[in-house]
This record gives structure tokens, C-alpha cells and sequence, in this order.
């Protein structure tokens, strides 16, 4: 551990990509085969392998711990992580003078402790961590903190480690990228690279692989402009996202987080009548009642369960809606377009436990626009619009899917700050930074958002900051709170990143509101109500 912990240090540290990349790459090099699968992992900051339950482990745990092991004030370990911006950073400092107690921490130990912790209950929870915390030095505490809280922010993330292991085994990073998107797991990926056998990765049924994923779109407008048209568009459902592995009569279904749960959907066991040798699917399990999907939250009662009771199965009835197909009797389409992606689809039954998910070919814009208002009124969250002659590539949010979802809720917010923005609106203080107020005459930011204006109205707000703008910190204007903004959100999120607490997850600029004064603005109540609606996990 301490070698990992010094590396991350030195990657951090280093303020170029090059540097970075060298650091990583020496480091997996120097690694002993049975340990390498890990060390890649630990460097992206997602120290577990697919299929291994999440920790669990919080940062109210890790403050606990921590402050019980050092005898301090949870207060002030909390104000030294805001004033740090990082909770990992403010542990490491607080143990500094702390000698670490019992054996050296060895990587292997680390890992295997840290996959336990999703198994086991609370008590024995925190007790694992105590131990880990107890023998870590100052450093490896730092950054097992920042591992169990997915915050590394070494600027290593997953597409870096990838070129870090072509690098440090010498091999093209094309290869490295494709049997990372397969295999689903950086750890595999860099043993294969290491063992040379990079070339020999193909899907298999019953190993997952990790989901494509859509660009979210503020409007219809930036639907066009990242799709383009015709494009295919299917409802998007607020379900579980699922991939079902059939070989030879036998389902197998697993997560978005590639763990299986096909105990938890006896109901979708059933192979549909007509497809045999090997299919792999992707999709989406959602619950129905009277022809209408019902809210994730019905389907969230079955997560974490050892076996569904009976009352569910019958109350909430699932059904896996396939929108795709990765392998279709024993061949892989992950390289095909999606056009014919969906003609293998139709092989699927319309309706039953296992079904092909409708689509519909969309050409023009107001085509989108009625499709977006047509899945809404059906009850789904939104659409997921496609481009037809794109290929599958798992685990991206590229832009060959683009989603367009019905907002949480808007708010009032105030402008406090606005930083140039780049390309067509370079010139523009188009990047702004806005707040809710806290309800004693002052304001709390809680987020940053830059579309949704006209360029007229940008130039307008542009020229009006210029003359407000109070103080400079970097290239970020503050300026004097005036501007009233009306934003969409898809969910608000607990956050130490803005001084509120909290953070408006991809916010959207609806409208400038005149008739709003600053006094009318939202305040952190509502983002303290809006948190607790967060849709799902
Ligand atoms: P996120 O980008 O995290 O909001 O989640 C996007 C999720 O939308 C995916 O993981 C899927 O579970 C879900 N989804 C629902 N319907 C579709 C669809 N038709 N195509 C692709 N993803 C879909």
C-alpha cells in the first residue's frame, strides 16, 4: 500500500498528462503478476473488481472512524475538509503525527479487506475499518480515504490508466482500450496486456460487460446537433438497466454494476420462445401495472434481498425490455450498426417477461420533439435518442446515444459569478456560477451552468457582468448578485464542492426571470427537500 499511496502522491504531483502517464506506468510495470489486476484498479480510484458488492462505507463512516481513532472533533475535521475540498487530504493531516499500528498494509490485504466490506454487516463494518485506518500511515490513510469515497482526483482516470498500461507493457493502446471495454474490468485488462494475450478478448456469455451509456441533451435542439437526423428513438424507462446472458435455454442477468441478479427477477427467467444458442441483451427491467410502467422505487423494494416475496412478485411484475443485442446465436454485434443491431431484436416477442422495447425512426426535429411529449405522456422519464449506424462500445457515454429527460424540478437561483466561455461563446460570460439563498440575507452557490441562453441574451448578460463584477479569483468573476435565472436539473445532490452543501446535478438554463427580484429566489430549504427525491442510487 505504501507504494500506491506514494505513487498516486507523485501523480497527483505531476502537472503534466506525460508526467502522469510515466509515474503510472512504472509503477504497474514494477508490479508482481498477482498483484497488477489490483494496482491498475487502485490507480483509476475503483479499487474493486466487477461484481463485488459496494463497500458501503460512506463519509459519515469514515468520519467516525477516523475521528474515534484520533480522539478528534468531528466538527473540526469536517471544516478542515471544506477548507481543503477534500476529506481524503484533511484525514492525512489529521493523523500526521500518528504512528501506524500492527503490520505494514500490504496491497493484496488492502484489496481483500476492502471486498469484504460489502459483505458484511454494519458492526463488523466498522471494525474492518478501524483496523484498516489503525495500520495505515498518514499517507495511506489520505488515500484510502479518497479510494472508499471515489474521489482520487489525480487526473489518472480510467481512459489514462488505460494508455499507462499500453505504456508500461508496451503494447498499442487501441488493443488495451478494447479488451478494457469488453472485459469490463482495467485489473483483467492489464494482466492481459502484461501476458500479451490482448487479441484473444472477445464477448463471452455470463461475463457482463459494461453498459453504453447516453450524453445527456438540455433540449431538442442539442438532441439534433449530437445526434443528427434520422435517428431512432425509444422511450427511456426509470427501471433497472440489465443485461440478459442466454446460453442454450439458460437466463443469466446481471447488473449495470455487472453483478448477478437473476434471483431477484425469477419472473424473467423464461427464455422467450424461439431463441436458442447464445443472445446477449441489453436493457432495461421496469415494473408494470395496467399497461403503465411504474416508478424505479417499486423495483428498488427487491435490491439487496436474498429471495422476493411473493406479494412483490405479484403487486409489481417485472420485464426486461431489450433495446439491444451484443450477441445474437453465437455471434458478436458490438461491431455491427445499430439498424442492424435491431433487426436481431425483432426475433424477440412484442410483449412477455422478455421483450424487444419499441423504437421509432425519427426525421426531423419536430419529430423529436413529439417523441420526447409522447413518451412523457406514456409515463417514461424521457427519450433515448441513437444514431442507427453507430456501433455498441461498452461503458461509454459517447455521443452516439443522447437522452433527453424530464426535468426534476426548476428553480430561482441568482447569478454570483461568470467566467468566459469557450468556442462559440468565447468573448461571452457565458459560464456562470449561481446560488439559492440561505435565508439570512446572504447566498450559497450550487452549481455552474452555460446552456440554454440565446447569444442575444448572452450578450446582453455579458455586458451587464462586465459592469458588475465585484472581484476576480483566476479567470471566474464574482459579480453583484442581480441576475435571476431559471434552471432544470435531473437531481440535487449532496456536495462538498459549493459552499451550500449541495449540487444541482447537470443543470439547464430554462430562462433569464425579470420579474424575479434576488429576494425570490430559491433557498436552501428547497435544495434540502429536493435532496431527499433523488430518483435513484
Ligand atoms: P443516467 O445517464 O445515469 O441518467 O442513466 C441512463 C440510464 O438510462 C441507463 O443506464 C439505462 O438504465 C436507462 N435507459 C432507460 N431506457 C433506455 C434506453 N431506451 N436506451 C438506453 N438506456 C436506457
Amino acid at each position: 500500500m505504501r507504494a500506491l499511496a506514494l505513487t498516486l502522491e507523485a501523480i497527483a504531483a505531476h502537472s503534466t498528462t506525460e508526467g502522469k502517464l510515466r509515474a503510472a506506468a512504472a509503477y504497474l510495470a514494477a508490479q508482481e503478476a498477482d498483484r497488477l489486476g489490483v494496482a491498475a484498479r487502485m490507480l483509476a480510484g475503483a479499487p474493486l473488481p466487477p461484481g463485488t458488492p459496494a463497500t458501503r462505507v460512506g463519509r459519515s463512516t469514515v468520519l467516525e472512524v477516523v475521528c474515534t481513532l484520533a480522539a478528534a472533533d468531528r466538527g473540526r475535521l469536517v471544516g478542515r475538509a471544506r477548507l481543503l475540498g477534500d476529506l481524503g487530504t484533511a484525514v492525512g493531516e489529521l493523523l500526521a503525527d500518528r504512528r501506524a499500528t500492527g503490520p505494514r498494509l500490504s496491497l493484496g490485504e488492502v484489496a481483500e479487506m476492502l471486498g469484504r466490506l460489502g459483505r458484511v454487516g454494519s458492526t463488523r463494518r466498522r471494525r474492518l475499518l478501524s483496523e484498516l485506518y489503525a495500520r495505515a500511515t498518514p499517507l495511506e490513510a489520505k488515500y484510502l480515504t479518497k479510494l472508499l469515497l471515489g474521489s482520487l482526483r489525480t487526473g489518472m482516470q480510467a481512459a489514462r490508466v488505460e494508455q499507462a498500461i499500453a505504456l508500461a507493457f508496451d503494447r498499442p493502446v487501441q488493443a488495451v482500450r478494447r479488451a478494457h471495454m469488453l472485459l469490463g474490468d482495467l485489473g483483467a485488462t492489464a494482466e492481459r496486456a502484461a501476458a500479451g494475450t490482448l487479441a484473444g478478448v472477445t464477448l463471452r456469455a455470463f461475463r457482463p460487460v459494461r453498459s453504453m451509456l447516453a450524453y445527456s441533451c438540455a433540449d431538442v435542439d442539442e438532441v439534433v446537433e449530437v445526434i443528427g437526423l434520422p435517428a431512432f428513438a425509444e422511450p427511456k424507462y426509470d427501471g433497472i438497466r440489465a443485461q440478459l446472458h442466454l446460453v442454450d435455454g439458460v437466463v443469466r442477468l446481471y447488473s449495470r454494476a455487472l453483478e448477478e441478479v437473476s434471483h431477484l427477477f425469477p419472473e424473467v427467467r423464461t427464455p422467450p420462445p424461439g431463441l436458442t444458442g447464445e443472445w446477449i441483451l441489453d436493457g432495461e427491467l421496469v415494473a408494470w401495472r395496467a399497461g403503465r410502467p411504474l416508478p424505479f422505487a417499486t423495483l428498488q423494494r427487491r435490491l439487496g434481498r436474498r429471495q422476493v416475496p411473493l406479494t412483490l412478485l405479484l403487486d409489481a411484475p417485472a420485464a426486461f425490455l431489450a433495446f439491444d443485442v451484443l450477441r445474437s446465436d453465437g455471434a458478436d454485434l458490438i461491431d455491427a450498426p445499430l439498424s442492424r443491431r435491431k433487426q436481431a431484436l425483432d426475433r424477440l416477442p412484442a410483449r412477455g417477461p422478455v421483450c424487444g422495447a419499441p423504437w421509432a425512426r425519427v426525421a426531423t426535429r419536430a419529430q423529436v420533439q413529439a417523441a420526447f411529449r409522447r413518451a412523457l405522456r406514456a409515463g417514461h422519464e424521457g427519450v433515448v435518442f441513437k444514431v442507427p449506424d453507430s456501433s455498441y462500445t461498452p461503458g461509454v457515454r459517447g455521443r452516439a446515444w443522447a437522452q433527453l429527460k424530464r426535468p426534476l424540478a426548476t428553480l430561482a437561483v441568482v447569478v454570483t459569478g461568470a467566467e468566459y466561455g469557450r468556442g462559440k461563446r468565447a468573448g461571452m460570460l457565458s459560464d456562470m456560477v449561481f446560488a439559492v439563498r440561505d435565508g439570512r440575507g446572504g447566498l450559497l452557490e450550487c452549481g455552474r451552468a452555460h446552456s440554454g441562453l440565446t447569444d442575444a441574451e448572452m450578450r446582453e448578460l455579458t455586458a451587464l457582468f462586465r459592469t458588475h463584477t465585484i472581484a476576480r479569483a483566476g479567470s471566474l468573476r464574482r459579480v453583484r448578485p442581480s441576475v435571476v435565472l431559471e434552471v432544470a436539473f435531473d437531481q440535487v445532490r449532496r456536495s462538498s464542492r459549493y459552499p451550500s452543501g449541495y449540487a444541482l446535478r447537470f443543470p439547464r438554463i430554462l430562462r433569464r426571470r425579470t420579474d424575479l427580484g434576488v429576494d425570490e429566489a430559491a433557498c436552501i430549504e428547497d435544495l434540502r427537500r429536493l435532496c431527499a427525491r433523488r430518483p435513484r442510487p
